[in-house]
């Protein structure tokens, strides 16, 4: 049965760009809103056993003494969950009714990401969830590699939202390892060597988010990009660009509070807080003003991704050209007569065999027939990320964010 069940999922995967994508997102919600009926807590049955007995008991434990109802949904990451996305509480809540809190944790290889969503009946004191959640401070210390320690954060963020009683503290065996990058009894030029050390390991460092952050894991598709493009390639999914943006705005974050933290900061560093912010806000702009827009969120990532480096002390990277969700630019390569950009390692080796990458595709709206071209082909007028190539072309791209977002307006 349930081999039935992972060849069908096989089947929609390899087959995923004739299928339409919402095909089969109804199944998913129904049957956890089935298990719901029965348990509060439902874990799907692919991940049976797989969910350690503790870690649902204090789960349950967190669920009962919440002060509101509360659906705990646990789902391994498939391809359906893309397609509804940040939807999913919104969806499950319609098929509940009841007002709590909902909330649906995804694991992905090792990684738990959590979204949720609290309904109150209309007229109901309390505070917002997401705005708790800002103000948590330790939110972003909480462990991924296992269930319990977001979920149970997520239901007092919510406990607190509701009644206002005060926000726990999370319990030591819950967050990241001691901050191992202390400044304490450091020097200035201690924290300056350290602070480019922080550039590299900051990756490793991934706070849970209000939201599903299932595109974190770069695909491999580096065998596939060094074919001709193939006409049926569905273009890059918004919504994969949207949570790596949103990701990489938090990390970005959390590097600039480090910096800000910091005393006796060198004049380099305060201008490398400055550098940061401009980036940050300019990524934080593009997300809050074209949520759902390719262009735009691929922008943020980039400029996130700039943000965080900065922050930490690393050297700018451009963006590859051919596609801002790459790897950065780390290669020059030779594009149209006299023009050099910046390209990722793959990229670029395929320009350096006679062709042209894939690059970022989006739909085109000209004409009768919509298809899919790369970005580059777009007017530059109309946009800064066309314009700038994300940055690579021209390293201008927040200043162009904040002209766009006046000429918006
Ligand atoms: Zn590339």
């Amino acid at each position: 049965m349930r081999a039935r069940f992972v060849t069908a999922l096989v089947a929609a995967l390899v087959f995923l760009p004739a299928l339409p994508a919402r095909a089969d997102t109804p199944e998913l919600q129904d049957r956890i809103a089935a298990a719901w009926r029965t348990d509060h807590l439902s874990v799907d049955p692919r991940l049976a056993g797989g969910v350690p007995a503790t870690e649902l008991t204090r789960i349950r434990a967190a669920m009962r003494t919440a002060g509101m109802p509360v659906y705990v949904a646990i789902v391994p990451w498939t391809p359906p969950l893309k397609a509804a996305g940040y939807n999913m509480p919104t969806l499950l809540h319609a098929r509940i009714g009841t007002p709590g809190l909902y909330l649906l944790a995804v694991v992905n290889d090792t990684y738990w990401s959590i979204t949720a969503e609290m309904y109150r009946q209309g007229g109901l004191r309390g505070r917002e969830l997401v705005s708790v959640q800002n103000d948590d401070k330790q939110r972003l210390d909480v462990v991924t590699d296992r269930p319990a320690p977001s979920i149970v954060r997520t239901i007092q963020e919510a406990s607190t939202a509701l009644d206002g009683r005060a926000l726990p503290t999370v319990p030591v065996g819950d967050r990241q390892p001691p901050n191992q990058y202390s400044d304490h009894g450091l020097s200035t030029t201690d924290k300056a060597d350290r602070s480019a050390y922080i550039g590299m390991g900051i990756g490793g460092f991934l706070g849970f988010a209000l939201t599903l952050r299932l595109g974190l894991r770069r695909r491999r598709k580096t065998a596939k990009r060094s074919e001709p493009p193939a006409k049926d390639d569905p273009p890059t999914e918004a919504w994969d660009v949207q949570l790596k943006a949103d990701d990489k705005i938090r990390t970005a974050e959390r590097a600039l509070a480090r910096l800000d933290k910091r005393r006796n900061r060198t004049t380099e560093q305060l201008d490398q807080r400055d550098d940061a912010y401009r980036r940050l806000d300019a990524a934080r702009t593009l997300r809050a003003d074209h949520p759902d827009d390719l262009l735009a969120s691929a922008g943020a990532l980039v400029l996130a991704r700039q943000a965080e480096r900065v922050a930490s002390g690393a050297a700018l990277q451009p963006p590859c050209f051919f596609d801002p969700t790459h790897n950065p630019g780390t290669a020059t390569v030779d594009w149209s007569d006299d023009v050099e950009v910046p390209a990722c390692q793959p990229c670029a080796s395929v320009v350096r065999r006679g062709k042209t990458p894939r690059g970022l595709r989006v739909w085109s709206k000209a004409g009768l027939h919509r298809k899919q071209v790369p970005y580059w082909t777009l007017d530059p007028d109309d946009n800064p990320m066309v314009a700038s190539g994300f940055g690579a072309l021209s390293d201008d791209l927040p200043e162009r964010v904040t002209a766009w977002k006046d000429e918006v307006r």
